[in-house]
């Protein structure tokens, strides 16, 4: 065992139940799952594995207090938030050493998503208060038109392992504001986050019930009788687009209120007009926060010719200077991948771009050492016919394309399934609104390499999903609009 005392003490104070209707409980059948950390592939610690009859007792608790809930004064459920965005920032260190341990990101990136995710809570505390509606009078003049939101109901919420608190509280933040209760499904690699970020809501004052927890090894089986179950009415998820087109299937059948948020391919464009030390600064955070597995993260640099080839060469200086190793150690910048399968994943893809002819210009393999590690690696002259550049990386790879007038940069960029967020680095003006508007995505960082932001609605097109996480836009995917006729 490598964990030192204060690990210890942290991955101790994580529930490792299931938390149903205010409780935390072992899984029916009595089984667990490990929870591994990825710098050592040691265990953690094990945490409940849920049965499907745990997942329908976890909605049996939410629709329970569903109506409850919804009564409750809309300052009282912001405050609930506000009081917990306030203990998170307060434990902000342990909460972002057991992220660290569990996901592998360098604490102090633990540390930033610790802080965005709390931001949410913030933000839609303020969103609670002002859900409103609209008094019109009817066009003929006899009527009047009345609006109401109302919450949607009780709602299925499942996430990912990447930004493992983030991820859920762009989602119950507006779902406890909008008046929603809810079952949560974080992912098998990294449940203590969710399960803490439960305690802390629960010390926060929120009621039992609002929110229920289930860890699982076996997510289809587990939430599968809930996505047939007529009680729930609203299903939202952040995760790879297969997984979604299959939860959409099912969520057709009950006729869901859906939110996916799903992968990214995201293109990075440098213009020759470019400055060139922004855009190599910011590149170094579209690519390699979170290791590169973000689904915002730069897959595509394309850069014209005439800077092509230097600013390749200044990306891979700034990328071979970077100390790889366990997140827990102040030095690292970069962390292992979160298993095998995905950098078995990273590295098939860097041979295959190498088979068509890219030349790696750093790193291009993985270290020889514990855990799931993969070199900062930049390639270049990579050709499109690479599957890197239909495919999601989700690691430290950043592959350079080139090209030589703008109408091929777009055409690049948007030659894609997906359309999460695009990057453009340029300083005309002109342009950048030429591009800002032509691009297929819905987020652009414009000489930006980082779009999160709580306050900002958070969201793709195509095959990257629909619906929008924070910003205003947030907490409508947790309200339904009543309309109420009234003669006068
Ligand atoms: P994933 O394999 O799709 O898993 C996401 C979540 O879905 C996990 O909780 C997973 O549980 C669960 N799941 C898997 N199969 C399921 C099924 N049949 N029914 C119900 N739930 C199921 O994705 P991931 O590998 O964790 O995350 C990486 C992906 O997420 C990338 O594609 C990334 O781009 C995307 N992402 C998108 C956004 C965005 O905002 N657009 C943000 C972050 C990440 P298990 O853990 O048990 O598999």
């Amino acid at each position: 065992m490598t964990t030192d005392d204060r690990e210890r003490r942290v991955i101790d104070a994580a529930p490792t139940g299931l938390f149903i209707g205010g409780t935390w409980r072992a899984a029916s059948g009595g089984r667990t799952l490990a929870v591994e950390d990825p710098a050592t592939t040691d265990t953690l610690c094990r945490v409940a594995d849920a049965t499907p009859e745990d997942a329908t007792a976890a909605l049996d608790a939410a629709c329970a207090v569903q109506q409850q809930w919804a009564a409750m004064p809309p300052r009282e459920r912001g405050e609930i938030l506000r009081r917990t965005y306030e203990i998170i920032i307060e434990r902000a260190d342990e909460l972002a050493l057991l992220m660290t341990l569990e996901m592998g990101k360098p604490l102090a990136e633990s540390t930033g998503e610790v802080t965005y995710a709390a931001e949410f809570l913030r933000w839609f505390a303020e969103e609670a208060v002002r859900i409103d509606g609209r008094w019109a009078r009817e066009p003929g003049g006899k009527g009047r038109l009345v609006t109401m939101k109302q919450p949607v109901g009780p709602c299925l919420l499942i996430t990912p392992w990447n930004f493992p608190m983030a991820m859920g509280t762009r989602k119950i933040g507006p779902a406890v504001a909008a008046g929603c209760t809810m079952v949560v499904k974080p992912a098998q690699q990294t449940p203590l986050s969710m399960t803490m970020l439960a305690s802390i809501m629960t010390e926060a004052g929120l009621p039992p019930g609002v929110l229920n927890v289930i860890t699982a090894s076996s997510a289809g089986k587990t939430v599968g009788p809930l996505m047939t179950d007529k009680r729930l009415r609203k299903m939202s998820f952040t995760g790879s687009t297969p997984v979604g087109q299959r939860l959409m299937e099912q969520a057709a059948g009950n006729l869901l209120r859906i939110s996916m948020e799903l992968g990214g391919n995201a293109p990075y464009l440098v213009f020759d007009d470019a400055d060139l030390d922004l855009a190599v600064d910011q590149a170094m955070i579209a690519k390699m926060r979170n290791m590169g597995e973000s689904c915002v993260a730069a897959n595509r640099f394309h850069v014209q010719q005439g800077v092509a080839e230097e600013f390749a060469a200044r990306l891979a200086e700034r990328m071979g200077a970077l100390t790889v190793g366990r997140g827990t150690e102040a030095t690292v910048n970069v962390g292992p991948l979160i298993d095998g399968v995905q950098r078995t994943k990273v590295a098939e893809l860097v041979d295959n771009a190498v088979d068509h002819g890219a030349k790696v210009m750093v790193g291009g393999e993985a270290p020889d050492r514990p855990g799931y590690f993969y070199a900062p690696t930049v390639l270049q002259g990579v050709p499109q016919t690479a599957d890197m550049f239909a495919e999601e990386i989700f690691g430290p790879v950043a592959p350079v394309y080139s090209f030589s007038t703008e109408e091929e940069a777009l055409a690049a960029a948007n030659g894609s399934d997906y359309g999460l967020v695009a990057y453009a680095f340029t300083r005309d003006l002109g342009r950048s609104i030429r591009v800002m508007e032509g691009l297929e995505t819905g987020m652009v960082g414009m000489n930006k390499g980082l779009v999160s932001n709580a306050a900002a609605p958070f969201g793709g097109v195509k095959w990257s999903g629909f619906g929008r996480e924070g910003g205003r836009e947030g907490i409508e995917e947790y309200l339904s609009t009543k309309y109420v006729a009234i003669d006068a």
